[in-house]
């Protein structure tokens, strides 16, 4: 079958690898259907995911059919429509039992799909702890509804949800890439009075002006006086950080109230200064990343009652023998390019 693998820094490349087979009783095979390019990917590429294998195949956002199960999985079976997890998790450690899927104690635990253990853009993969890994998709929902569910859409679930967001508050996302929009949509579920986005990107500000007109926007030189005249108490009262610049760690604590929650969504590339005699005062809550992706049943029956939509996120599709060209796609941002949806390949 076709994989694109991480051979080395710098190199993915399109091989020729078996077809996986079941490694564990709790093990399935998923047949993938629709797979997508994440920024994470790229951080393989690039060789600043230490932990990432070379020689596995990339990938880890992705839908699909269950081919084979092991004798111990019993909550998906053969031939069910599947949402793939980023996350592994064995379900019986103390994390897992308490949410934190996380920081799953297993070996295999955490991000381990398309960076430690062969992912998704591939036609089969592997996943471990079926049970746990794979939810199945309701019947009315399409594999591009469901194509984010594992990933960025957990993330953004996860974020809104441990960001306490009441119906009085201001709400200040930083950053409206993938998963900042992802992030909103969850945002938007809770209500709040107010949701603003700041963002740079042309594009981007044009794209959640079109499909959110609610939505307040503003850009990271006036953030922080726009902040303060569209909030009730002098700054936002929760703030998610989903950029992960420079400048925008501190941009987020800058433009929260006192007493506010600051979410840190983004993965930083350097050390964040934490200035605690300029905070002193301020009292703030932070919550940090990263996912616990252990709501994607909640997610697809939001997506199925037509709450969640992330479909005009998709703005590419290429089949599999063609995701190269979907790299360079979405690597030097050409195009318009959002997300990329990739299929089964097609006469290789
Ligand atoms: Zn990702
Ligand atoms: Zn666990």
């Amino acid at each position: 079958m076709l994989s694109l693998t991480y051979v080395n820094q710098g190199n993915f490349q399109l091989l020729e690898k078996e077809k996986p087979t079941l490694q564990s009783p709790r093990d399935a095979i998923v047949r993938v259907t629709m797979s997508s390019i994440c920024t994470s990917d790229l951080h393989i590429k690039h060789g600043s995911v230490p932990r990432a294998v070379p020689g596995i195949t990339v990938g880890h956002e992705m839908v699909g059919v269950v081919e084979q199960v092991g004798s111990q999985v019993t909550t998906v079976g053969v031939g069910d429509r599947v949402a793939v997890n980023v996350e592994t998790f064995c379900g019986d450690c103390f994390f897992c039992k308490h949410g934190f899927v996380n920081n799953c104690t297993d070996p295999n635990g955490g991000w381990a799909l398309g960076c430690r253990i062969d992912g998704g853009q591939a036609e089969f993969v592997r996943v471990p702890f079926a049970d746990q890994g794979l939810t199945k998709i309701p019947q009315t929902v399409s594999d591009r509804q469901a194509l984010f569910v594992g990933d960025i859409l957990a993330t953004g679930f996860w974020a809104a949800r441990i960001s306490e967001i009441t119906s009085d508050d201001t709400v200040l996302i930083i950053g409206a890439g993938p998963t900042g929009i992802c992030a909103l949509l969850c945002v938007m579920l809770k209500k709040p009075k107010r949701v603003i986005v700041c963002e740079k990107d042309p594009a981007r500000i044009a794209f959640i002006k079109e499909h959110y007109p609610d939505v307040l926007v503003t850009e990271p030189e006036t953030c922080v006086s726009f902040v303060q005249n569209h909030s009730d108490h002098g700054g936002a009262d929760v703030v998610m950080e989903v950029a992960g610049a420079k400048s925008t760690f501190r941009l987020a604590w800058e433009c929260a109230r006192p007493n506010a929650i600051v979410t840190v969504v983004a993965l930083y590339d350097e050390a964040q200064n934490l200035p605690l005699p300029e905070m002193y005062g301020k009292n703030l809550t932070f919550k940090t990343g990263g996912v616990d992706g252990c709501d994607c049943k909640e997610i697809l029956s939001l997506i199925e009652q037509g709450k969640i939509d992330t479909t005009p996120l998709i703005t590419h599709s290429f089949p599999l023998n063609e995701i190269e060209e979907a790299y360079q796609i979405f690597e030097n941002h050409l195009d318009g390019v959002i997300k990329i949806a990739i299929t089964p390949p097609e006469e290789h």
